[in-house]
């Protein structure tokens, strides 16, 4: 099965993303971490990206990324579909995926949109810290370390991460806007899509998100773990 995880930078999509790959057994694909090993790699695609400004939100051409998703499928572990996580985030790639699908006698089974105020957004990225040695994350209010300004884990000073940068997160969020948000009406018209309120803990947001698939699916609601989410493989 194919599922698309919606949501603007913030809205927790790694974190839903990874437990839904659990749930229902298969991988999760965020193009954000194929690029980010691209280039840390130095691969023909990392070279490809080396140019887009990642690190300010810039989008990586769509030709680039879809070409980058239709080799991340045709690997094994894809073989019973996967969860996009930061894909796709232009009309054009939506139609491109929709296309990379259908050679693959595929479509999409479900769209998930998490649901988040701006404000509450520009809150957590304003708030959020990290260690650069380690890379546990914080929030000053809502998980701070226990020594003010210092990792729990190794005491070094946290940072403030270069794309939390107040300038930064308002061009995320403005380009999200712009490019992202006509996708996502696009796909309220499907009737795989579900909203999904996300000004809440990821646990709680994952709750919805199991009654979102168990209502698409409704076989995969009162099916054992290790066949939740089988329907329409
Ligand atoms: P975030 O959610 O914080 O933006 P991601 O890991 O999803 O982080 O993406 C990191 C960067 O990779 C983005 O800022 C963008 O430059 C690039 N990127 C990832 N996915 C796409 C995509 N589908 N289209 C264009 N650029 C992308």
């Amino acid at each position: 099965m194919y599922i698309v995880l919606l949501g603007p930078p913030g809205s927790g999509k790694g974190t839903q993303a990874a437990r839904i790959a659990a749930y229902c057994r298969i991988p999760a694909v965020s193009t954000g971490a194929i690029f980010r090993d691209a280039l840390a790699r130095g691969t023909a695609l990392g070279q490809a990206v080396s140019a887009v400004r990642m690190d300010r939100g810039e989008y990586v051409p769509d030709d680039v990324v879809l070409a980058a998703v239709d080799e991340r499928l045709a690997l094994p572990d894809c073989a019973n579909g996967c969860i996009f996580d930061g894909f796709p985030r232009t009309v054009e790639q939506a139609h491109g995926l929709d296309a990379v699908l259908v050679a693959r006698h595929a479509s999409l089974d479900m769209v998930l949109e998490l649901i988040v105020p701006e404000a509450v957004l520009i809150d957590r990225f304003t708030g959020r810290r990290v260690c650069p040695r380690d890379a546990s994350t914080y929030h000053v209010r809502y998980q701070p370390p226990k020594v003010d300004g210092r990792c729990d884990l190794c005491g070094s000073p946290l940072i403030i991460r270069a794309d939390d940068a107040e300038d930064v997160v308002e061009r995320r969020l403005a380009l999200y806007h712009e490019a992202t948000m006509p996708l996502a009406k696009n796909y309220r018209n499907r009737v795989q899509y579900r909203a999904i309120e996300a000004d809440r803990s990821a646990d709680a947001i994952f709750e919805a998100v199991k009654v979102a698939l168990g209502a698409c699916m409704p076989q995969t609601a009162a099916a054992p773990p290790s066949q939740a989410c089988s329907a329409g493989q």
